[in-house]
């Protein structure tokens, strides 16, 4: 008896939790495909979630490369898949039963805006890519990239005008990783720094050497009193009023 109550209750979780299961096993997927991508020339980012002015945005995956960022939206889905790019809901259809959901062109368009706004990078520089699990028919019109998942690596290899240079990608990755909101350790680290910074300008200037140039500290007179410049001045406009 108590056994078939525990079995109900997995049984009911299950059926609560199948679209996040699933949802999980497909992002699953596409994350060991997208590391199969050499390493050297695409930095991968799993489950990111960005501030918006509308609240929180959580982004699938988004691959940083010379040729581009892309951002991409998964969808784990079974049955015909149909719609258009311009369309608000598609439509899945699976024996002969429809479900409508959110156009994930539209919804991955909205990553794109959030990672131009996080990153402060113009919008020509994203490809989004749309990604379906093999369990489905894609019956989609549209010009965007919209795959099967084992698409989805040659569709990336695909592009290769170049967009960034190989040092802008390190700068590119730390920006979103200090962005994620579930990334707290990324944030402390953050933290730290900016503390370790301001620990050794203290003491710096406790030892009378500029912070900005190394330069030697002095003191001087001004308007308002006596103040501590830098002797490199005009160059370097150090000032503090210790
Ligand atoms: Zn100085």
């Amino acid at each position: 008896m108590e056994f078939l109550i525990i079995l109900f209750i997995i049984s009911i979780l299950y059926v609560i939790f199948l679209p996040q299961i699933k949802g999980y096993f497909g992002e699953r997927v596409v994350a060991t495909m997208l590391s199969g991508l050499p390493i050297d020339q695409y930095k991968i980012l799993n489950n990111i979630m960005l501030r918006t002015e509308y609240g929180t945005t959580q982004i699938d995956h988004i691959v940083v490369s010379v040729y581009g960022i892309f951002v991409i939206e998964t969808k784990n889905y079974k049955g015909w898949i149909t719609g258009n790019e311009y369309a608000d809901q598609w439509t899945k259809n699976m024996y002969g039963k429809k479900y409508r959901f959110r156009n994930p062109l539209k919804q991955n368009y909205a990553h794109v805006k959030a990672l131009v706004a996080t990153l402060d990078i113009p919008e020509d520089k994203f490809i989004p890519i749309v990604v379906f699990s093999i369990n489905s028919d894609i019956k989609v019109k549209t010009s965007k990239p919209v795959v099967y998942t084992g698409q989805l690596g040659r569709t990336i290899k695909s592009y290769s005008d170049i967009k960034f240079t190989e040092h802008e990608l390190d700068g590119i990755v730390t920006k979103i990783r200090l962005a994620n909101v579930t990334n707290k350790d990324a944030k402390k680290e953050h933290v730290n720094q900016i503390r370790t910074k301001v620990r050794d300008n203290n003491l710096k200037i406790a030892q009378g050497v500029c912070p900005k140039c190394g330069g030697r500290l002095v003191q001087r007179r001004g308007r308002y009193g006596v103040f501590t410049g830098c002797s490199n001045y005009p160059k370097c406009r150090y000032t503090n009023n210790k």
